[in-house]
C-alpha cells in the first residue's frame, strides 16, 4: 500500500470535518490534522497563540502564513509524521498559494509531500444552511449538526460527554468574510497542485453523495501502482 499524505480542501462549511472524521474511520492506519482546531485549542487553553488566534478569527481573518506554517508543520514534527511512509490527512492548511509553497519546501526532504488533494464541492446555498446549525466538541474538534448529525444527547459531546459550543465565527457577519477568503485564495492554490497533477474534486450536497468519491480516490491512491 502507498502512504497517502492528503489535503482536503474547501469552503468553510463544506464537509471537511465530517469528511475527515468518516475517513479516519474507514481507513484506521490515517491520522489527520485540522490547522483551524489547533488554533481552537491553542485558544481553549489560553496559550499566546491562542491570545492572537483569536483575534483573527473573530473577525473572520487568515493568520499570517509563517506563523501557521510553524504551527503544522511542527505538529507534524511532534507527531513524527515527517517520512516517507507515513499517512496523514490534513484540514484548512496550506490555504494559502505561500502556505502551499512553504509546506512543500519543508515536506521535501522528507520524502513525505503530499500527493492527493481533493476540492470539496458543495453549494453555497447549502453551507450557509448547515451553518446555523452547527456545533464543536473543541478538545477533538468532532461537528455536530442540529439537522443532520445531532448528538446523542443534547448539547453533548457523543464521546467525553463534554459541553458542545458554537463556533463565534459562524455568526452570519463573520462566515460572509470567511467564504469570501477563501474565494479570493482558492484560485491559486488549486493552480499550484492542479500544476503538480494531484489535484481532484468531489462535488455534492451533503456529506453520504460526497464521501463515497471521496473514498474512492483515497483507495485509487493507496493501491496506484
Ligand atoms: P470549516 O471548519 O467550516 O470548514 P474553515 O475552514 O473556515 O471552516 P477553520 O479551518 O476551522 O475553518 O479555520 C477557522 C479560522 O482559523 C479561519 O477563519 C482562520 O482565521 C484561521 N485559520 C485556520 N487555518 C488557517 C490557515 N491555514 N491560514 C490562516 N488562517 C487559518
Ligand atoms: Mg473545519
Amino acid at each position: 500500500m502507498n502512504p497517502l499524505r492528503l489535503l482536503l480542501l474547501g469552503a468553510p462549511g463544506s464537509g471537511k470535518g465530517t469528511q475527515t472524521s468518516k475517513l479516519l474511520n474507514q481507513f484506521k492506519h490515517i491520522k489527520s490534522v485540522s490547522s483551524g482546531d489547533l488554533l481552537r485549542q491553542r485558544i481553549q487553553q489560553k496559550t499566546d497563540l491562542g491570545r492572537i488566534a483569536s483575534e483573527y478569527i473573530a473577525q473572520g481573518k487568515l493568520l499570517p502564513d509563517s506563523l501557521m506554517n510553524d504551527l503544522v508543520v511542527g505538529e507534524l514534527s511532534t507527531r513524527g509524521w515527517l517520512s516517507a511512509d507515513s499517512s496523514f490527512l490534513l484540514d484548512g492548511f496550506p490555504r494559502t498559494l505561500e502556505q502551499a509553497r512553504s509546506l512543500r519546501t519543508q515536506l521535501a526532504p522528507h520524502k513525505a509531500s503530499l500527493n492527493l488533494v481533493v476540492e470539496l464541492d458543495v453549494p453555497t446555498d447549502v453551507i450557509l444552511e448547515r451553518i446555523e446549525n452547527r456545533y464543536v466538541h473543541v478538545p477533538s474538534g468532532r461537528v455536530y449538526n442540529l439537522t443532520y448529525n445531532p448528538p446523542k444527547v443534547s448539547g453533548k459531546d457523543d464521546i467525553t460527554g463534554e459541553p458542545l459550543t458554537k463556533r463565534p465565527d459562524d455568526t452570519a457577519e463573520v462566515f460572509g468574510k470567511r467564504l469570501k477568503n477563501y474565494a479570493e485564495t482558492v484560485g491559486p492554490l488549486k493552480h499550484f497542485y492542479s500544476e503538480l497533477g494531484i489535484l481532484k474534486k468531489v462535488s455534492g450536497s451533503t456529506s453520504d453523495i460526497i464521501f463515497p468519491q471521496l473514498s474512492k480516490l483515497v483507495v485509487q491512491k493507496l493501491h496506484q501502482s
